[in-house]
């Protein structure tokens, strides 16, 4: 292998005033991926680890969406769509990069052959933009296909800049997703990759700061729900290892209700719809409560059923 682009002075003395400054990441992440989207006109856009992380991302999002826990499940991908429709002359090396997530690639010659192939476990059509010409389908045929079935398209540009105007031409065109090297043309950083395009799907991999956010509201919803019960108290609090989001701890104190913690698991096990809480082996006078694997609207069940069995048992 040989490099692909060396950097321009000025890139690499940016690199060099970056290096010296602590940053948050995810905040530099988020606000560079905005600055590039608004100078290359496009929805939202994000500095991927090569192009090739760039296809695992979209094929990511495409597959998992901004589910947290699908997300985490991946590359295993049961229960979601998990095929992505490609023309076969279209194969390339670097569809890994896709099929690392768990896909499988189903190969398509003719329009009539892609609009057929298309269900209800299609995630989404890719295509390899310097094959074009040797594909039946054609890049703007792709995009239409894609928005008649209603399937997200990907073009991966990955060595097609220049011309700089391809960082237009293909989001323009109408690709939901486009991905590009930042080591060939754009020159460099070698590592570097650009994904652009529809914004709820670049968001979908990695909006860490919401997700956060929806736990603490479910957490709180919880928490308010106990807040009236006399005897316990009901804490949010984060583990150190493991499982780092937070959770909520319910303990009971001097004429809290007449009724133990394990019973209180037992009957929201039991009852309609079946609650399952964190198992606390290490200690039998609490319970405690994950708030991240629960769907919307979830949480205000779980904080009434608890509400229900604590009010009950006092009788
Ligand atoms: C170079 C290339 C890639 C990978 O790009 P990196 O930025 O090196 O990850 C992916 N797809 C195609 C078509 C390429 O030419």
């Amino acid at each position: 292998m040989f490099t692909a682009s060396l950097m321009p002075p000025e890139v690499v003395r940016a690199m060099e005033t970056a290096a010296r400054c602590f940053v948050r990441l995810d905040e530099l992440h988020d606000a560079v991926g905005r600055r590039i989207a608004a100078l290359l006109r496009c929805e939202a856009a994000m500095v991927s680890a090569g192009a090739f992380g760039a296809l695992t991302l979209a094929t990511a999002a495409c597959t998992a969406g901004a589910d947290p826990e699908r997300i985490r499940r991946l590359p295993e991908t049961s229960g979601m769509r998990n095929e992505v429709i490609i023309q076969k002359s279209h194969r390339f090396s670097y569809d890994h990069a896709v099929r690392n997530c768990g896909v499988s690639l189903i190969e398509v010659e003719t329009r009539e052959d892609l609009t057929r192939a298309v269900n209800e476990r299609t995630a989404m059509l890719l295509f390899l933009n310097k094959n074009e010409p040797l594909g039946r389908i054609t890049a703007s045929e792709f995009v239409e296909l894609g928005k008649r079935c209603g399937v997200p398209t990907l073009n991966d540009a990955a060595a097609d800049v220049p011309p700089v105007d391809n960082l237009f031409t293909y989001t323009e065109m109408g690709f939901d997703l486009v991905a590009f090297s930042g080591g060939k043309g754009i020159r460099g950083p070698q590592g570097a990759g650009l994904l652009l395009g529809r914004a709820d799907l670049i968001r979908a991999e990695r909006d860490h700061d919401a997700d956060w956010r929806e736990w603490e509201a479910r957490v709180k919803i919880i928490g308010d729900a106990l807040a009236g019960v006399p005897g316990v108290t009901a804490e949010r609090f984060v583990p150190r290892i493991a499982n780092q989001v937070p959770h909520l701890r319910i303990r009971w104190h001097p004429g809290g209700p007449p009724i133990a913690p394990d019973a209180v698991a037992r009957r929201l096990r039991e009852g309609e719809p079946s609650i399952e809480l964190v198992p606390v082996p290490e200690d039998a006078s609490s319970l405690e409560v994950a708030s991240w694997m629960l769907e919307p609207g979830e949480a205000e069940i779980v904080a009434r059923r608890l509400r229900e069995i604590f009010l009950a048992a006092r009788g």
